[in-house]
């Protein structure tokens, strides 16, 4: 078998947000395809980075009073933590914020503007004067064109669905400021996708096997005819104030995402020969066994490396067409495969906050702790297919208990204990195994190898798992059959017990090196209590020998209520309206409009942005609330309420009002009475089980137990109005 060079990537998360458990689709994907890489033997290199610069870092520094390196420093070590408790293990997690990015950048701009492949053009767009900014699509508001809803994005109405631009919004406004925005005219850059060096060359690419068939077929649509291209030219320029790389013959305009974003791949692998390359204790242990890797020998355009990049089926039109133009036109290597997945719903369901299944990283981490149950349930669920994948929370439970303990820690610790009572910790050599089934049983999982490493290599995880899963039934029904308890208590049968520990703990072992990929955590803690070396793949054929340690308990069974705990955890009922959140590729109707960066500009990002605004009420709004002093002439318990006085309130008028107050906990009603307050005196009046309520007292309250009516200075009298 000859060695492959191979460098993987993850698409860049957005420096705005949480890794989530729909992020983790993605991440847990590629890192297990490049550990069974590794483990075969291959010089494979994973390497990543945040995605920090765009419109939406900017706003949000500012919004918390930091600078946008602050921020992105920040979310780094979040994104970074979130990932290695997930054990993705990223040879290098950098970020676009880097001088290694913004050299390729500059590189790649000034090749392809010295072909004649950059061009720029005046277009019209939103500014906010207020802000003094152009404004992205999501951060206009205004009315839908259709069903004149109020409150509606730039691209989409949620009340009917119609899907428009944002020029056509009714009455318009910035979600930055709240003002009316102008159309204004700036200078653009374009990359001319549109050119027929392009056009003839994407032909050949999408058709030349780097795409999955339902990929390939996608484009086909995308591009058009040869009479008829549909491929229309990239905006990649942005007007400051903008957070990222300046263009260096254009002041004043900055890159935007698709001059930067996915030349991270390239700049967070120069940083990773820059480390392998320099002496250091912190290398970790990519590339183990190999020289340092050289930059050119991946990406010069004669590489016999092969560059495979793991995508959200959202981002696919742009890794699939402009990014290999780009890298084409630029003089560099073009990817060898893009694997496109699917999204991850939840219950069957879009991922929500009201339903608690908006699961971020941290929650799961916090509430179920063991990471290595959700890399086990993804990996049985990924097909190497664009399909999306259904996180069912009662299916995962089942499954990790049914899989992970009932069949494969099951093998173990069933049989472990005999070796270290009985036998001194020492296996059975090779030759005390004389039983047929065993040793068949043994050959049986040997074999199995290939059929396993060919579901791994071409991403079909859940075929690995159902292999593997199987193999694990099999093992089961040996141990069962032998039943190493009964042969424990039986005279004359040490040496037949010695035996089927032993190869059902080589069993455990074969089982244990398949899952590897999926489950390295565990699988060093079998190592450590096998006594073995790391397994790699080539160790299939070995088998167990000596002594081995005391078996420790691997893995508990996964308790349902700490799903119900997680979900409670998430589920958000305060929050109205606007912050359903958009996952990864909702909406995206538009693919140039909407890949990458539109889309984790989500819908909550616009509402924080909001709340600049929004928490400002108008005077006029304020003088709707008739505030009034009132004189507290009874109160009085309410029969069969847990929590209410009633109230009768003297506010100057010919009548008293009868209020219900949720104040009983903290008043006795006899030391209300005679006091003065405060109501508001124009709340429509409710009906409740005990009779009308004319008004509302008001009261402070915090975290803290307790609650406080309030008090007008002496002097103050009823019927007085507050403003
Ligand atoms: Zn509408």
């Amino acid at each position: 078998m000859t060695t492959r060079k191979i460098l993987v990537t993850s698409a860049l998360p957005y420096a705005n947000g949480s890794i989530h458990l729909g992020h983790l689709v993605e991440y847990i994907q590629t890192d297990i395809w490049v550990r069974f890489q590794k483990m075969r033997g291959n010089e494979c290199y994973y390497v990543c980075a945040d995605d920090t610069h765009g419109t939406p870092i900017m706003l949000r520094a500012e919004r918390e009073g930091i600078t946008p390196e602050a921020l992105i420093d920040r979310v780094w070590q979040e994104h970074k933590s979130d990932f290695d408790a997930f054990h993705v293990g990223f040879d290098h997690y950098g970020s676009t914020n880097s001088a290694e990015t913004r050299e390729f950048a500059y590189g790649i701009y000034n090749k392809l503007r010295d072909s004649g492949l950059i061009e720029s053009r005046a277009i019209e767009q939103f500014y906010d004067p207020v802000k003094q900014m152009f404004l992205p699509d999501r951060f206009i508001k205004g009315e839908c064109p259709k069903c004149s809803a109020k409150d509606q994005y730039g691209d989409n109405c949620e009340a009917c669905g119609a899907a428009y631009a944002p020029t056509e919004l009714k009455n318009p406004y910035s979600a930055v400021s709240g003002a009316a925005p102008e159309m204004r005219q700036s200078e653009h850059y374009f990359f001319r996708l549109s050119d027929p060096r392009c056009q003839q060359f994407l032909r050949e690419w999408t058709t030349g096997g780097a795409l999955q068939a339902e990929a390939a077929n996608k484009m086909q649509e995308w591009l058009g005819s040869e009479s008829d291209s549909k491929l229309s030219d990239w905006d990649i320029s942005r007007d400051a104030p903008y957070f990222g790389f300046e263009i260096p013959d254009a002041p004043g305009k900055y890159f935007y995402v698709w001059l930067d974003a996915p030349v991270g791949y390239m700049g967070s692998f120069k940083s990773l020969c820059n480390k392998l390359n320099t002496p250091s204790p912190d290398k970790g242990r990519a590339g183990e066994g190999f020289p340092s890797p050289n930059f050119d020998d991946f990406w010069s355009p004669d590489s016999q490396a092969e560059l495979v990049h793991f995508i959200g089926k959202d981002i696919l039109y742009f890794h699939a067409l402009f990014w290999p133009a780009m890298l084409k036109n630029a003089g560099l290597r073009t990817p060898t495969k893009l694997c496109a997945h699917g999204f991850l719903t939840v219950n069957g369901e879009k991922m929500s906050k009201s339903r608690g299944t908006f699961i971020t990283a941290q929650s799961y981490i916090e509430n179920i702790k063991n990471t290595e149950y959700l890399r086990y349930y993804y990996a049985a669920k990924i097909n190497g297919t664009m399909e999306d994948l259904d996180l069912n929370l009662d299916d995962f439970v089942a499954k990790v208990n049914s899989d992970l303990i009932g069949k494969y820690i099951n093998i173990a610790s069933r049989c472990a204990g005999f070796i270290s009572r009985k036998f001194d910790g020492v296996v059975a050599t090779h030759n005390q195994i004389t039983g047929n089934r065993g040793s068949q049983l043994m050959g049986i999982f040997i074999g199995s190898e290939e059929l396993i490493a060919d579901a791994y290599e071409n991403r079909d995880f859940g075929r690995a798992i159902r292999e593997i899963m199987r193999l694990a039934d099999r093992a089961n029904e040996y141990v069962n059959d032998m039943a190493p308890w009964v042969l424990a208590k039986q005279e004359g049968q040490e040496a037949k017990l010695h035996e089927v520990c032993t190869v059902s703990l080589n069993l455990f072992r074969l089982l244990t090196l398949y899952l590897k990929p999926v489950l390295p955590k565990l699988a060093e803690q079998v190592e450590a209590f096998l006594n073995i070396a790391p397994l790699n793949w080539s160790d299939t054929d070995q088998i167990l020998d000596g002594k081995i340690n005391e078996y420790k308990h691997l893995a508990t069974r996964l308790d349902p209520k700490l799903i119900a705990a997680m979900t409670a955890a998430n589920t958000e009922t305060l929050t109205p309206a606007p912050s359903s959140v958009t996952v990864a590729g909702e909406n995206t109707h538009s693919e140039q409009r909407h890949a990458a960066h539109q889309q984790s500009v989500t819908k909550a990002e616009v509402a924080e942005a909001e709340k600049d605004f929004e928490p400002f009420i108008s005077i006029e709004d304020f003088m709707k609330v008739d505030l009034r002093v009132a004189r507290i002439v009874n109160a009085a318990q309410v029969e069969g309420a847990a929590k209410l006085l009633q109230l009768t309130l003297d506010v100057g008028e010919a009548q008293t009002r009868n209020v219900f107050a949720g104040i009983k906990s903290a008043y006795d009603p006899e030391q209300l009475k005679g006091r003065l307050t405060v109501m508001v005196a124009n709340l429509a009046p409710r009906k409740m089980k005990f009779g009308m309520s004319e008004g509302m007292v008001l009261a402070a309250s915090g975290d803290e137990p307790g609650l406080f009516i309030l008090s007008p200075d002496s002097g103050a009298q009823p019927g007085m109005r507050i403003k």
